[in-house]
């Protein structure tokens, strides 16, 4: 338990209980072992880019500089794709069961380097180390656990079909999970014998550097997994290479639509992960206790940076008034503050320009005519945060109920009726996720058939198995991630 000192002067920067209560600082302090130069991994080796050019990773927690890191021209995105191209033949032709060796080793080499990882993911990124120990590093762990149990049962993938690798991946990832977006994408496409050149975000490139020297100890034969990091331009350059047999996009709907465009009249396989602006509806029979501490886990995880992040609540008319004032007081008590600190809740937003972005939609919001709600609350000077927000008074017109906002801000929206609550949910471009809350079994079943979404969840929110498929429908992309469905999305059947 942290231990908490009763405080006169009132709330405090990031360390806030009620108005009353401030907690001593818990920080974490393993190492995460970062280098001050990171290269691009090619062929089994760090290597310097041809390009000659680099760029700086920084801590959004407090603007620092953490690291250098390469940046990966298209000579450079070349050279990875020969060398995926070269070790194809021999990794596609490995017996199963010792690909999925490979595979094990990964997945216990990344439980060793646990708490490294978590540290130097929240530097990075700036999730709070909570979440990037208890969640994004053990999942990523076990997805590659997961797919290293299927490779050698790649017949059972298709009955009476087979599935055969499709050649050289090209992989781009968003910064909101670096390793674990990484480890999705990664596991699946080895486990059926496909080889990889996979870019990370710019702003969270650390941990993929961190992994390939995982890859390295593993003995991974040169190659199959190749890292190619940059910006933009880069992602461009490994999404439209000739030689790439299928091509796998998480990211924005934005950026979807171009590639999608930037391929369109070629024979390549693809799969699109995009963004997302899901309902949670709470019904009036929901045990409401729960359903608050599930809408808190479902907006303000990962400060809200969460493609399935239930960034609209539908409340049912009647606990309307209920639940919202339960919601304002629980985040009250929600901290804000040093990512690295064991108890914060919410920790930095990922970089200034996400925070730009934020604060422009919130606004819009105002502007709109919506009532804001934010709990007192000192923000660290340096670095870029954000408090919890709730929004009440929000029609279905306005940008705050429609636009993804990627950020600890919640839209709240009320509803009379079973068939309004579908309506209203469906009614927006995306589909990637939804939540119900009821304790009627058989209004679980029908909303979940007629929530036009990838992933329903019913009392709970945000919940995640590698045996599990994640994907959308519409805006929100198509393809899968996670069990057999995603490994069909890596396999070529005959
Ligand atoms: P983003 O701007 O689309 O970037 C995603 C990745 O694409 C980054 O690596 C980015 O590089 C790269 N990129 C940018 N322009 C590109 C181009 N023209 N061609 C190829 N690659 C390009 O999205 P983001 O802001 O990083 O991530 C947030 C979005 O991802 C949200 O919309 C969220 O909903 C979505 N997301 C979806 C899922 C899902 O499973 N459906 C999961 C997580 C996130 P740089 O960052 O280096 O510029
Ligand atoms: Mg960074």
């Amino acid at each position: 338990m942290p231990s908490a000192r009763k405080t006169s002067s009132g709330p405090r920067s990031g360390l806030i209980f009620g108005d009353l209560w401030e907690f001593d600082p818990a920080p974490e302090t393993a190492d995460p072992k970062l280098k001050a130069r990171y290269d691009l991994f090619i062929g089994g080796r760090f290597v310097r880019p041809r390009s000659g050019r680099t760029f700086d990773s920084i801590n959004p927690a407090n603007e620092a500089k953490l690291a250098e890191i390469a940046l990966a021209g298209p000579a450079d995105v070349d050279a990875a794709y020969r060398s995926a191209a070269d070790a194809f033949k021999a990794w596609a032709a490995l017996p199963g069961r010792e690909r999925g060796k490979y595979l094990y080793r990964i997945a216990r080499l990344l439980q060793d380097r646990a708490r490294e990882f978590a540290v130097a993911e929240t530097l990075d990124g700036g999730k709070p180390i909570r979440e990037s120990r208890d969640f994004d590093v053990p999942m990523a762990a076990a997805h590659f656990f997961y797919h290293a149990g299927w490779a050698d049962k790649l017949e059972y993938v298709a009955p009476g079909r087979i599935a055969r690798p499709l050649g050289v991946v090209g992989q781009v990832i968003p910064w909101n999970f670096p390793l674990l977006m990484l480890a999705w994408k990664l596991a699946p496409a080895l486990a059926m014998g496909n080889c990889v050149v996979l870019k990370p975000a710019e702003t969270t490139s650390i941990t993929a550097l961190k992994f390939a020297e995982i890859l390295q100890d593993a003995e991974l034969p040169a190659g199959v997994v190749n890292f190619v990091t940059g910006a933009g331009e880069t992602g461009a350059a490994v999404m439209g290479h000739p030689s790439a047999a299928k091509v796998a996009f998480t990211g924005s709907t934005e950026v979807g639509k171009a590639i999608m465009r930037q391929l369109a009249g070629t024979d390549r396989k693809m799969t699109m992960e995009l963004g997302g602006k899901a309902a949670n509806i709470v019904f009036d029979d929901a045990p409401i206790d729960q359903a608050v501490e599930g809408i808190v886990n479902g907006i303000f995880f990962n400060q809200g940076h969460v493609c399935c992040a239930g960034s609209r609540l539908l409340v049912h008319e009647p606990v309307a008034g209920q639940v919202i004032s339960k919601l304002r007081n629980r985040i009250r008590v929600l901290r804000v503050g040093d990512p690295l600190d064991k108890n914060t809740d919410l920790g930095a937003i990922n970089s200034r320009e996400q925070l730009g972005r934020i604060r422009r939609l919130v606004a819009s919001g105002v502007r709109e005519g919506a009532l804001m709600y934010q709990p007192p609350c000192r923000l660290p000077e340096r670095g870029y945060y954000f408090p919890p927000t709730l929004f009440t008074r929000v029609t279905q017109s306005h940008r705050i109920a429609r636009e993804e906002i990627f950020g600890p801000v919640l839209s709240i929206l009320t509803f009379r009726t079973v068939d309004e609550a579908i309506e209203k949910a469906n009614n927006t471009p995306y589909g990637l996720s939804a939540g119900v809350w009821t304790d009627k079994g058989s209004r679980i079943l029908r909303m979940s058939t007629e929530l036009k979404a990838g992933v329903v969840w019913a009392n709970t929110f945000n919940k995640f198995d590698p045996s599990s498929p994640f994907g959308g429908y519409r805006e929100s992309g198509f393809g899968r991630e996670g069990g057999r469905q995603g490994l069909l999305d890596y396999a070529h059947l005959a």
